[in-house]
Parts: structure tokens; C-alpha cells; sequence
């Protein structure tokens, strides 16, 4: 009689749901009590970390990607204040979409979305990994909120031209989440808190914008004249670095409900709104610090938040 061989994949197929709880370890018990997603779930997180801090960054003209200047430099000198990621996950202005959406590709591409630059900035590459792990934890953490699962956008210069000064190697893998344009900033406010659990994995979240964001009024011919902010920006500026160092969110959130300055500040919430999901995250007792604190170009500002 002719014995059949059987391979080892072919009897891993025919093995029915209680063989193979029985092979990892699980009891029948256990085995009511959890099931085989969570499981699944559990051993693809991330492990516990320290805390990690949460960022925003004024990211300001993209040629600060290939520029060395101040703002670079404080880019750098924050860097070096955080432990390593596990990875990056990136709010930025420049991801605003009809719904949310979290890159779930495992290389994302550097998209360089503007015009009008030199060359050198357009040969600019970030070869950093995305991480669909990161991706599906963001989306499970987001629930009820549906958040898709993109294949399709990569990294944006609102992501690549910040975070290529805080880790030049692009050794540490990129998410980003899109901001939901159709929600208000109570919205967004509240949606990044569900985040939170993701920075005692090692995860740092950074929001990348501009508090003060006026293109239609920069004053080009001044760009690089230092610390430059017309009259109603250096306002905006001083009420808005107040309510945050006071810990005072909620004209930051009713934005649109403030000074006449405010909404010269923020004309469209594309760049204010990272902001939102890097105060969301702040915990209680945790500090708040500015750097890169300047006006440019008379209507925009470069401010940025370090919460540790
Ligand atoms: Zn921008």
C-alpha cells in the first residue's frame, strides 16, 4: 500500500482551529476568553516605551528642506532632546482629504507637491519605510471613526522637508494621517486624544504647519528679513503663544470665533489644524515649550511646540 507524503504546509492546512490553539500554547479556557484577532492584533504591536514627546513644526517655505538656517538648526537641536522612535506618525497640512486616511504602504514615495522651486529641492528623496502595523493600530485606535487604509500618497514636503533634519538617515519608518477637511477643530481635537496610547509605544507624532499661514499677503521681497511679521501677525502671535503656554485651549480651538488678527493668522485651517492634534495630545502635567518662535515674511510664523 502506497503511504502518502504529506509536507508540512499541506498538514498545517488540515489542521483544524483546536490543533492549532493547542500548538500555541493556549488553553481551551484562554481560548473562550481572547480570540484568535486579538492574538493576531497583540503580537503585531508595538512593545511599552517611555513616553514619548509630541511635536509641532512650523515646516514654513519647502526650501527649509535643503536651506541651513535657524529653523533647521532648531529642528536639530530638538532631535537630539527625544528618544528614538519606533516610528514617525505625521499630521501635516499638506494631507487634507474628504474623510480620514493613514498611508498604509510599506515605501512610501516622497511626493514633492509644490512649484516653482529650483531643481534641487525637486531630487530631494526621504527613502524612510512606511509601517502598515502603525497604520492598522491607527486606524483600530480612530474607532468608530472610519479611517482608510491609503496605498496611494506617500510623503508629503510637509513631512519629508521637517523630518528629514530630525533623522537625516530616514532610518526610522513615516505615517502619515490625513486631516479630514469636513470636520471642525473640536473634531480633530478630540480624534488625536485617541491617539495618545500610541506614544507610550515608542511613536512620535508630529504635527507639521504654520500657526500663522497668510500665502496671500507674504511679503516676498522680505522673506529673509529676521523675525518679520506685520503688525496684526506679531498680535496673533502674542494671543496665540499666550493661550498655549497658560494651558488655555479652547480660543485655540474656537479659532474662528476670535480677534480680527486671528483670522488673518488662520484665512484657511490647513496649517492651524496640525496644531490641533499636537495640543490633543498633551497630558496633564506634561510642559509645553516654543522654539523657532519667529515671524517670515511678514504673515507667516515658524513657531513650534515641544510637549514632554
Ligand atoms: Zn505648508
Amino acid at each position: 500500500m502506497r503511504t502518502r507524503k504529506t509536507c508540512p504546509h499541506f498538514r498545517f492546512i488540515r489542521m483544524n482551529r483546536r490543533e492549532f490553539i493547542n500548538i500555541l500554547g493556549i488553553t481551551p479556557i484562554l481560548y473562550k476568553m481572547t480570540n484568535l484577532n486579538e492574538l493576531y492584533k497583540t503580537s503585531q504591536s508595538f512593545p511599552n516605551t517611555e513616553k514619548m514627546p509630541v511635536l509641532f513644526l512650523g515646516h514654513g517655505s519647502p526650501m527649509n528642506a535643503i536651506e541651513e538656517n535657524q529653523f533647521v538648526e532648531g529642528f536639530r537641536n530638538t532631535a537630539k532632546t527625544l528618544p528614538k522612535p519606533n516610528a514617525i506618525l505625521c499630521i501635516s497640512a499638506h494631507w487634507f482629504t474628504k474623510g480620514t486616511k493613514v498611508t498604509a504602504m510599506e515605501m512610501p514615495k516622497t511626493i514633492h507637491d509644490f512649484g516653482g522651486f529650483p531643481q534641487e529641492l525637486f531630487d530631494v528623496q526621504y527613502p524612510a519605510k512606511g509601517n502598515p502595523i502603525l497604520a492598522k493600530e491607527t486606524k483600530e485606535l480612530l474607532l468608530p471613526e472610519i479611517v482608510e487604509l491609503d496605498e496611494k500618497w506617500g510623503l508629503d514636503h510637509g513631512a519629508w522637508s521637517v523630518i528629514k533634519h530630525l533623522y537625516p538617515e530616514a532610518n526610522i519608518p513615516v505615517v502619515q494621517l490625513s486631516i479630514d477637511y469636513t470636520k471642525p477643530a473640536q473634531f480633530h481635537y478630540e480624534l488625536a486624544q485617541k491617539l495618545n496610547s500610541l506614544r507610550h509605544k515608542g511613536i512620535l507624532i508630529i504635527g507639521s504647519g504654520n500657526i500663522i499661514h497668510n500665502l496671500r499677503l507674504v511679503d516676498f521681497p522680505n522673506f529673509d528679513k529676521d523675525n518679520y511679521g506685520y503688525d496684526w501677525a506679531i498680535e496673533a502671535r502674542a494671543t496665540i503663544n499666550e493661550h498655549l503656554i497658560d494651558g488655555n485651549y479652547k480660543p485655540l480651538i474656537d479659532y474662528e470665533n476670535q480677534t480680527k488678527a486671528i483670522q488673518l493668522a488662520i484665512p484657511i485651517p490647513d496649517h492651524y489644524l496640525p496644531l490641533i492634534y499636537t495640543l490633543g495630545l498633551q497630558e496633564k502635567n506634561e510642559s509645553l515649550t516654543l522654539f523657532n518662535d519667529k515671524l517670515v515674511a511678514g504673515s507667516l510664523s515658524m513657531t513650534s511646540i515641544k510637549i514632554s
